[in-house]
């Protein structure tokens, strides 16, 4: 016998496929998250209007025994999803929590609100100025900030939320990596790493304490001291884990209106009067700075970017880099465009000729889908995220769930793929259905294509590792609107089975 440990299983009808490959989220913020107040909308939470965030947030003091003092932190708010459609205020959160800092994040991951104490501590103000990318909302007619920050603007805000709850990151590492698990994911990432945080993680595997692979994209903003720090081997797994490449973030969201087009938003943009095409986070000169020095250094690129315009940002700064360092434009270093949501025809052929791929994003059909055809209309809407057409021009696009933007879910990923419902019950883009074989490819072979693990990850193929998850029913048979209703029973990391319903 060839394998004389094997065990032979019988199944039972139960569904055998690779373990899922996360293509993005943000390993780190679902574990922050564990230390935050919820104010999602169902059906992630259960807030409706700004009376419940602001209910929630009260009973979260009391039944935490938080100080008067110490800042208290919430995540998953939604304007778009509220019955007042609007974010909630300094002033509204000063009714019920005057005396600690706090700050929310909004749901897109842009934005964020503070309230007055907030504010003072990161010394906001009326006479401060917007920062370069990013924009401090003031109240009508008057220089007074509402508590709205977004894009650069919030960045202090984020630093200082993530150095609080730092101190809480061992406590709830392994609750992050148990949820992981239990949604079937065998690889997992963390979407975008500071050093302290990558060498956080690397203690942790060292320790022996990952059962499951996690990926880390390491911060731009570090990328000349990580190319320098010999003590930092990319792309090479230790204990299971790895840093993979960079991230770069070049724009905004479409649903914040933050995300760069290259036609204007159909609907009011907050902060903009005229020609309102959303901004990108860097100017086109940093970003061909960033390609020349990675790609001079073989570093992988991850760029999140949404709106067309910033699309057309990256295929600029990839050919000016590829002539800068005198290297084809298609050579085998699998540039992936995170998110890529609003990438146009033309722009997808042009992922083709300088061998880039989609990560896409078809998560955003649901919760989205409606809000994008008001603000983008609905031939912007209906091309979003299109896996179909992608895949017919020969790319390989992933599907990612960006938590905590949205579930960790690859279930529901791949619901959302096959299906493009809205909330609402609209079909975002009948042609860009996808068949659930591609969905699922799109979280297996695709995925392990984009982190360069098609030789070890991704397909049941002898000599491959036994990374597997087993599902009650195959995604292949069910109806396409009952996928989302599939459970995991199991998931095994090489061999070990590291959850069982
Ligand atoms: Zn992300």
């Amino acid at each position: 016998m060839k394998y004389p440990n094997a065990k032979k299983i019988d199944l039972e009808r139960k569904t055998l496929l690779p373990g899922f490959i996360d293509p993005h989220s943000h390993f780190g913020m679902v574990s922050n998250t564990m230390g935050q107040v919820d104010l999602n909308p169902e059906p992630v939470g259960t807030v409706t209007d700004i009376e419940d965030i602001l209910a929630n947030l009260k009973a979260y003091k009391e039944a935490n025994k938080i100080a008067d003092g110490e800042w208290i932190f919430g995540w998953g708010y939604d304007d778009g999803e509220l019955a007042e459609k609007r974010h909630p205020t300094k002033n509204d959160i000063d009714k019920v929590l005057p005396n600690n800092p706090v700050y929310l994040q909004h749901t897109s991951g842009h934005m964020g609100v503070a309230n007055t104490l907030a504010l003072e501590k990161m010394k906001v103000s009326a006479d401060s100025k917007n920062p370069e990318g990013g924009n401090i909302v003031r109240f009508p007619n008057s220089k007074e900030p509402t508590g709205l920050v977004q894009e650069t603007a919030m960045y202090p805000f984020v630093r200082h939320m993530l150095e609080e709850l730092a101190s809480k990151q061992a406590k709830f590492f392994d609750t992050t990596q148990q949820y992981y698990a239990a949604n079937g994911i065998t690889t997992a990432q963390d979407g975008m790493t500071d050093r302290n945080t990558i060498r956080f993680f690397q203690a942790q595997a060292d320790a022996g304490k990952f059962y499951i692979d996690l990926i880390s994209l390491a911060g731009y903003s570090e990328l000349e001291s990580n190319l320098k720090d010999s003590t930092l081997h990319f792309k090479t797994y230790k204990n299971g884990f790895k840093v993979q490449g960079t991230k770069i973030v070049a724009d905004g969201s479409p649903q914040g209106k933050t995300a760069y087009f290259t036609k204007p938003y159909k609907s009011e943009v907050p902060g903009c009067t005229h020609d309102c095409r959303g901004l990108p986070s860097l100017t086109q000169d940093e970003l061909n700075k960033l390609f020349v020095m990675a790609y001079d250094k073989d570093n992988q690129l991850f760029v999140h970017c949404n709106g067309d315009a910033t699309v057309d940002m990256v295929l600029e700064a990839h050919r000016n880099a590829c002539i800068q360092l005198n290297q084809p434009l298609d050579k085998d270093r699998r540039t992936i465009v995170i998110h890529a949501q609003f990438a146009r025809q033309d722009q997808l052929l042009k992922f083709v000729q300088y061998n880039m791929e989609p990560s896409f994003f078809t998560n955003h059909a649901y919760f989205w889908g409606d809000v994008h055809v008001e603000n983008l209309g609905k031939q912007r809407a209906d091309f979003l995220s299109p896996m179909v057409s992608a895949e017919r021009l020969g790319l390989k696009p992933t599907n990612h769930s960006d938590a905590t933007v949205t579930p960790i879910d690859p279930i529901f990923t791949i619901w959302t793929a096959v299906n493009r419902v809205s909330r609402s019950g609209a079909i975002i883009g009948e042609k860009e259905r996808a068949k659930p074989y591609l969905a699922l490819k799109a979280i297996t072979s695709n995925a392990a294509y984009e982190f360069f693990e098609e030789n070890f990850k991704g397909t049941l193929v002898e000599g491959k590792l036994a990374d597997f998850v087993i599902l009650d029913k195959n995604p292949l048979k069910v109806k396409p609107m009952d996928i989302k209703n599939i459970q995991v029973l199991e998931t095994i990391k090489e061999g070990k089975t590291v959850f069982k319903k």
